[in-house]
């Protein structure tokens, strides 16, 4: 009985009119899922330009003009497997969004899931780098992220580095196209435990010497893989919280990922800023994705 006193409400004929707001190659079911796509809409501790919290609506937006199909891998996205859980609700408190990501990709890890996080901050990465306490790391940022506290919170997005290192321990992080250290981080006795390469290095050397260099650094090992945009020149990926010139080419993150693609066992996608953004960052972002699951092929 529907709720208007009638035999039958229209729920099946509404829900085939519309569409929840999800990544449009979410084909899959959880339970047939390989790859779950989930948003964590937080910004509190940005520091320079906040708005990353809408950023997992802008870039499933974006997406939805890809094409599903890219004959680069020969990947049709809708057959991949990826299912979207939609965001998760935050907290006004980093903290306590550390702890719900660490929640979420518990759960997805001990389902056999790779989870894909869009951000929001990248804060919100401690929390699934926690889940994956045994791997390693890389991360591709402009800046150290390695002060100890910031603005009196450990969970600054500015101490991500300092915090997964902590978590992972010595020689198990790079981080690349780094541009932006401040004294104090690096004059820290940890500094030399994780393996920062700037983007002036990858310049000179070539992505691909880079790319082989952190193979052999973590030879068979399973790798979790942060994307803050702004390790990307702002020339193509001008919306971030904190833009930092001389940077990466997106050339040089989507070969990056293709060459570790097969390790990676979860990816998330931060500090996108919508409100700074001409379109091309959201794009570049959702064009990542495909690229991260198309490689994987
Ligand atoms: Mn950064
Ligand atoms: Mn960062």
């Amino acid at each position: 009985m529907g709720s208007n006193g009638q035999k039958k409400d229209h729920a099946s004929e509404l829900s085939e009119l519309t569409r929840p707001l999800t990544l449009p190659d979410s084909a899959s079911e959880y339970s047939d899922a390989r790859y779950v796509i989930f948003g964590v809409p937080f910004d509190g501790t940005s520091s320079y330009r906040k708005g990353s919290r809408l950023a997992p609506n802008r870039l499933r937006e974006a997406y939805d003009n890809l094409e599903s199909f890219d004959p680069q891998y020969g990947v049709d996205f809708k057959e991949s497997g990826i299912h979207d859980l939609g965001d998760i609700i935050p907290s006004e408190d980093a903290e306590t969004n550390v702890n719900l990501v660490e929640t979420m990709t518990g759960y997805l890890r001990k389902d056999g899931k790779i989870p894909i996080m869009l951000g929001g901050e990248h804060s919100i990465t401690v929390g699934a780098v926690r889940t994956y306490s045994d791997c390693a790391m890389v991360i591709i940022d402009a800046h150290s992220d390695f002060r100890f506290e910031y603005m009196g919170n450990r969970y600054n997005h500015a101490c991500v580095t300092r915090r997964s290192l902590e978590i992972l321990g010595k020689g198990r992080i790079a981080s690349v196209g780094t541009r932006s250290i401040s004294r104090e981080e690096f004059e820290s006795p940890e500094f030399s435990d994780v393996r920062f390469i700037s983007s002036s290095y990858v310049r000179e050397n070539g992505i691909e010497k880079v790319a082989k260099e952190l193979k052999e650094m973590f030879p068979g090992k399973m790798i979790y893989f942060s994307i803050d945009m702004d390790g990307i020149d702002p020339a193509y990926a001008p919306a971030v919280g904190t833009p930092e010139p001389y940077g990466l080419t997106h050339f040089d993150v989507r070969e990056l990922i293709k060459s570790l693609s097969s390790s990676i066992v979860a990816f998330d996608i931060v500090e996108f800023t919508p409100l700074y953004d001409n379109g091309n960052t959201a794009m570049l972002a959702a064009k990542l994705i495909q690229d991260f699951i198309g490689s994987r092929h």
